[in-house]
């Protein structure tokens, strides 16, 4: 199914943004652009993006804006985005959701919705502490298969360094200080914003967000 849909997936780290954006890109045949992803890749890549954001990543604390923005813009630009896109980890502060605002006005787009994926504190530490990765390909690996290799590429899974007890605590401040600020900011704007319980299944958290788009 194709259709010009802009949206904002949000939520704590390890809310099962990932895993429902890839979905939702899926399913509307527009690219998602997931900014812990695309750092993640340029820091394998050993580029110049990747070695800016190293130190942030690591400690739990947010990239700069302007870095941020910067690649998001480039992204707009290609031909890809041009009928339509999900962000997905992005925009984390409210001068983001500014910069996005701008961005998108400039074009003369706007965006759709938020979605908000909603998982208490609790959760996200019990998700986080047993998520694994692929070192290589960096792949999210199934959970409860006691799997040592990456699906995908066959790589050896981790844990992600940012996954470690004490930085997701940091990660989960971080998050309630500058990222749920842009939930109010969206509220108070006319973009709509659904909230959305993050648990109950992968397939029921996708089904109870296309409900809630289709609207
Ligand atoms: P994620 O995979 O979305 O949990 O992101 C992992 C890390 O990448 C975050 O803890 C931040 O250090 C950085 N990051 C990802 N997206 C953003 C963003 N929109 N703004 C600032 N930092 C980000």
């Amino acid at each position: 199914m194709t259709r010009v849909l802009r949206l904002v997936l949000m939520g704590p780290p390890g809310a099962g943004k990932g895993t429902q954006g890839e979905l939702l890109a899926h399913r509307f045949g527009i690219p998602r652009y997931a900014t812990g992803d695309i750092l993640r890749a340029s820091r394998r890549d050993g580029s110049e993006l990747g070695r800016k954001a190293q130190s942030f990543m690591d400690a739990g604390e947010l990239v700069p804006d302007e870095v941020i923005l910067g690649l998001i813009g480039e992204a707009l630009d290609t031909p890809e985005a041009q009928d339509g896109c999900l962000f997905d980890g992005f925009p984390r502060t409210v001068a983001q959701a500014e910069g996005l605002d701008t961005l998108l006005r400039e074009a003369g787009r706007e965006l759709d919705a938020v979605v908000n994926l909603a998982v208490s504190d609790a959760e996200i530490v019990r998700r986080l502490s047993s998520r694994r990765v692929c070192g290589d390909c960096g792949t999210v690996a199934p959970t409860g298969e006691g799997r040592r290799e990456c699906p995908g590429c066959g790589g050896g899974l981790v844990t992600r360094p940012d996954d470690r007890p004490e930085t997701v605590l940091r990660r989960l401040e971080v998050y309630r200080e500058q990222t749920e600020p842009v939930l109010s900011w969206y509220r108070d704007s006319s973009t709509r914003v659904f909230d959305i319980p993050g648990t109950g299944g992968v397939a029921r958290v996708q089904e109870l967000i296309l409900e809630a788009i289709a609207a």
